[in-house]
């Protein structure tokens, strides 16, 4: 697995406003995920006036297996019921495998997984959680169609704290936490430390920011 050096960066750089780290919400499986997924954001500050626009979803251990190309059979059945809600413009992967300009600079890995899922991915310069990737994903999301005008509108879903929920957070959005993956795999030293942290900063009081209190647009400013 490459260093993601965005990533120790956007991590050195979270630890001056820790509630990043912090997921809006908490599901066990990408299954979970309630179609749509907005009352469970409205108890939690999405005002009852907007909606979620857009799906941001990670690629590896949430959709496929870590660096695999097929869709796990577990999630295929959930993908079609989200792809039936939204419309193509509103579901996007965002992954830090296929569609980077380091580790498949050809998109030839993204090509391949869009013909798998039907869903469309993002081929980015910066990887998760980069705020050059925030606004990438942002770029895209306004420009497609997808009726996104600010980041409260966009929900990222992912099993990882450091680049999926961090992602979701500064993109001024909601993140998802994915607690369990596809792969039935022993929790990483890193997962290990990104879920205590998280723990941690919970036991502390600490909250997610809520991307209509006080947060501007894109929550870049
Ligand atoms: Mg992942």
């Amino acid at each position: 697995m490459p260093l993601n050096t965005t990533g120790v960066t956007a991590f050195l750089r979270t630890l001056l406003t820790p509630r990043d780290f912090l997921p809006h919400i908490t599901i066990p499986h990408f299954t979970s995920l309630p179609i749509p997924p907005d009352p469970l954001l409205h108890p939690l500050g999405l005002p009852p006036s907007k909606r979620i626009k857009a799906l941001v979803l990670d690629k590896d251990n949430l959709l496929t297996l870590p660096y695999q190309p097929s869709l796990h059979p577990s999630v295929t059945a959930h993908l079609a019921a989200l792809k039936a809600h939204y419309n193509d413009a509103q579901i996007v992967i965002v992954s830090n495998s296929s569609g980077t300009a380091s580790e498949d600079p050809d998109g030839r890995e993204a090509a391949a997984l869009e013909k798998e899922t039907g869903v469309k991915v993002l081929r980015h310069a910066e990887m998760k959680p980069g705020r050059g990737c925030g606004r990438e994903v942002m770029e895209y999301l306004k420009g497609n169609g997808s009726g996104v005008v600010e980041g409260g509108e966009v929900l990222v879903v992912g099993d990882r704290v450091f680049t999926d929920v961090v992602l979701g957070n500064r993109v001024g959005g909601w993140s998802c936490f994915v607690r369990d993956g596809v792969a039935d795999l022993k929790p990483s030293v890193m997962v290990r430390f990104e879920r205590r942290l998280v723990e941690f900063l919970l036991k502390r009081g600490y909250k997610p920011p809520n991307p209509y209190a006080g947060w501007k647009e894109d929550g870049f400013q």
